[in-house]
């Protein structure tokens, strides 16, 4: 079979990770027990996901010009992505989650740096690439303008679009109709669309699995039982899987199934990255 061409838009992240036994109140310091940086962002993971599944993944995104960026980069030509359309820009801090970790309490500044100057300017200028793709996928981390561009381009180049809502937003109906599969999970689902039946959504619910709509009739598959490290990232090991099988045709029910094992594999290790299955994982499991 041809490798799937995916283009992801989308962000990236290094998470700055801080781990301590007393969360500091206001005006004081306190000793921490670790710290480690950890590549992320949705459209960064969702890339990684797929690219370990086998699909010839681009990435379209922008760090910026400090250290993380380059080591971004990095990371992801190492997970054999494509980076042309990567690029750095001046005088604005890469994308970052600082993240601090404590028994009691967790604290995330985001700072959306280079990820905010994802602008719809920059994708139009390299269009030409997107539109090369068998399936784009999306995710709500860079500038809304940007996003509903995308899908309208994407749209009207008939190039199938999955839009993962993540962190929720809302979209006019008329853009939401522009995609061709929608993933919330079932918060994000309650808040943007309601109980409406809607057979463009495929909703993630966790160890619960998946459910969407398809011929009018409700379909669900099950979650399965596994042990569970670390559930970051589940929903973009969800979203790349299915963004593969969805780009080499198979039919809904089997990609839904296929995404679904590869986001139970997901949740054994730790970080959103770690867990990620190659492609023969994910069949072995399901055999
Ligand atoms: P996250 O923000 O943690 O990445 P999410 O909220 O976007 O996740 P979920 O619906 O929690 O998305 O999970 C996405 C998919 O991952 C689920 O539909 C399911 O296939 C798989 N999954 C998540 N948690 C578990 C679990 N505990 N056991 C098995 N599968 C899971």
């Amino acid at each position: 079979m041809n490798q799937p061409k995916i283009t992801v838009i989308g962000s990236i992240n290094m998470d700055l990770v801080t781990e301590t036994d007393i969360m500091p109140v206001q005006g004081e310091t306190v000793r921490g027990t670790n710290f480690r940086t950890v590549p992320g962002g949705k459209g960064a993971n969702q890339a990684v996901a797929a690219a370990r599944l086998g699909a010839e993944v681009t990435m379209v995104g922008r760090v910026g010009d400090d250290q993380f960026g380059d080591v971004l980069m990095d990371h992801l030509r190492k997970e054999n992505i494509q980076v042309d359309h990567v690029d750095h820009v001046r005088d604005t801090p890469t994308g970052l989650a600082n993240i601090i970790l404590s028994e009691q309490d967790n604290r995330i500044i985001i700072i959306a740096g280079a990820n905010g100057k994802v602008t719809k300017d920059y994708i139009e200028q390299i269009k030409a690439a997107i539109l090369k793709s068998d399936y784009v996928l999306l995710q709500f981390e860079i500038p809304k303008e940007t996003i509903v561009y995308s899908m309208e381009l994407c749209h009207k180049h008939g190039i199938p679009v999955i839009v993962n809502p993540a962190p929720a937003m809302e979209l006019d109906q008329a853009t939401w109709e522009q995609a061709t599969y929608i993933t919330p999970n079932e918060t994000e689902r309650q808040q943007l669309f309601g109980n409406q039946p809607n057979e463009k959504l495929i909703i993630t619910k966790g160890k619960q699995g998946v459910s969407f709509v398809e011929a009018g009739k409700e379909q669900e598959v099950t979650g399965h039982s596994v042990d569970v490290v670390d559930t970051t990232g589940a929903g973009d090991t969800f979203n790349g899987a299915l963004a593969v099988a969805l780009a080499e045709g198979q039919a809904l029910t089997k990609a839904v199934t296929f995404a679904n094992a590869a986001a139970a594999l997901s949740v054994g290790k730790i970080g959103a990255q770690g867990g990620m299955p190659t492609r023969d994982q994910v069949e072995q499991f399901l055999r």
